[in-house]
């Protein structure tokens, strides 16, 4: 049986145990694989800000892509203010691209669900990064001052320079490069706790 993020139930041993009342929340949401860490083991890297400017047909148009975000040091002081995160696995294959950006947004308005009730419970500096670039708008205003949805929109972690495939492998999840949308991807979201 697969829920809305097409993950089968399995759910990942929490490393930390002390956060039952967020972990009920999360399963609430149907992100039921997951894995905690301690943030200092999300890597940074340069690379993948060259990657996102060099490369991506989203730079210079999205308001939460490069150049629209803080710089690699930025981003990497960021995320040392942090103890504790959360990586949600999020599997689906879909048939067409444009299935893709749907569905997307859907998942993306129920990460944002789940920060806002873990700031709720407490938890001051939640902060999602969505498991792909902000698609919360049919047409991005490409800019962090005009975007329409200030309040909702967050980045990718890659567009926090975050090298999302040696972060998650770490912990033992599985990401490939793809070639076609019929195959599996393996999405990640990242939750900043404390
Ligand atoms: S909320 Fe809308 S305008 Fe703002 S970054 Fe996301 S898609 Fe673009």
């Amino acid at each position: 049986m697969q829920n809305l993020t097409g993950n089968w139930f399995i759910k990942e041993e929490a490393a930390i145990s002390d956060y039952g009342n967020l972990e009920e929340i999360f399963e609430r949401y149907d992100f039921i694989d997951y894995h905690w860490i301690n943030a200092s083991q999300i890597e940074v890297a340069h690379w993948v800000r060259f990657k996102c400017t060099f490369g991506c047909s989203s730079f210079g148009k999205k308001g939460s892509c490069p150049p629209q975000v803080p710089s690699v040091e930025e981003c990497r002081a960021f995320f040392s203010e942090y103890d504790q995160a959360v990586i949600f696995h999020i599997a689906k294959k879909v048939e067409r691209p444009e299935d893709r950006v749907l569905w997307s947004r859907e998942v993306s308005k129920e990460l944002l669900k789940v920060e806002r009730e873990v700031f709720w419970a407490g938890y001051h500096k939640a902060f999602m990064l969505f498991m792909d670039e902000c698609r919360l708008c049919s047409s991005c205003t490409g800019e962090r001052e005009s975007c329409i949805n200030k309040e909702d929109s967050r980045p990718g972690p890659e567009s926090l320079a975050v090298d999302v495939f040696s972060t998650v492998r770490s912990v033992g999840y599985p990401i490939e490069v793809l070639s076609s949308y019929d195959q599996e991807m393996n999405r990640y979201a990242f939750l900043m706790v404390e």
